[in-house]
């Protein structure tokens, strides 16, 4: 069978009382008027009753042909470079979830928005950044300045990125991290989990009491810079290590969970 491509409106595909693509199953009252299934259960006070038809008919028939219309229709993803088609109704699901939905710079004057390719590009060539390699279940070790309050290292694998924020505010003080997943949020899986180490790379002998440890779990979002700021977590290292250096050694682990 031949694939051929449909021009229309796709208002027409649209439910009157949600203004939301028809989602099926739809029914009908007896002008023809078209309403999602669920649209016309959830209006209380208002049940079923066609607003369009002058004595308020109920949606009362089911309309096989408009479920297949609908199931059928599909419009390719608006995000550059993603090239999926997806049936129409489902195409805010997919948005939300679409690896190439455009993600906020992190430099919170800047305004750039991008599909995360673009923007680790962005971040590397506008705020000269550096992209730290990353690689699953291994560590990665930074040097973050203790005279700076917020650091913006990042690190990348299979395209995604990542972008750690971490700043100390004074000796001793608690040092305050966030790891962000620069993608659309709502993706199920995978999930990521970052665990952070103070003082002492990962598999140093048991014991050592100033090798400090934390694991979080990392947000995805295309806002990752506010993200970053709202979910700080803080951990405390020792203040001994501390004394007189102007760097901490922070390594810091990315664990991909698909199941
Ligand atoms: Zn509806
Ligand atoms: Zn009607
Ligand atoms: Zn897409
Ligand atoms: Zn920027």
């Amino acid at each position: 069978m031949e694939l051929s491509m449909v021009s229309m409106d796709l208002t027409l595909l649209h439910c009157p009382l949600c203004l939301r693509p028809l989602k099926p199953p739809v029914y009908e009252c007896k002008g023809g008027h078209l309403a999602c299934a669920d649209c016309c259960v959830e209006r209380p006070g208002n049940q079923r009753q066609c607003q369009k038809c002058e004595r308020g008919g109920g949606f009362d028939v089911r309309n096989t042909a408009v479920d297949a219309v609908l199931s059928s229709a599909r419009v390719e993803c608006p995000h550059e470079g993603c090239g999926l088609y997806v049936t129409y109704h489902k195409l805010a699901d997919h948005l939300s979830v679409c690896p190439l939905a455009p993600c906020k710079c992190l430099v919170p004057v800047c305004g750039y928005e991008g599909p995360p390719p673009a923007l680790s590009h962005h971040i590397t060539t506008v705020h000269a950044m550096p992209m730290h390699r990353i690689q699953y279940g291994n560590a990665l070790q930074l040097q973050v300045p203790l005279s700076e309050p917020r650091l913006l290292p990042f690190a990348e694998e299979d395209g995604r990125a990542f972008f750690l924020v971490g700043g100390v505010l004074d000796i001793g003080a608690p040092i305050a991290v966030s790891v962000v997943c620069i993608k659309a949020g709502a993706s199920p899986l995978p999930h990521y989990v970052a665990k952070l180490w103070a003082n002492g790379p990962p598999g140093e002998p048991k014991g050592r009491t100033d090798a400090v440890k934390v694991e979080m779990e990392v947000t995805c979002s295309k806002d990752p810079g506010d993200v970053a700021v709202q979910e700080l977590t803080f951990f405390t290292i020792p203040p001994k290590p501390l004394a007189g250096a102007k760097l901490v050694s922070l390594h810091i682990q990315i664990d991909k969970l698909t199941s």
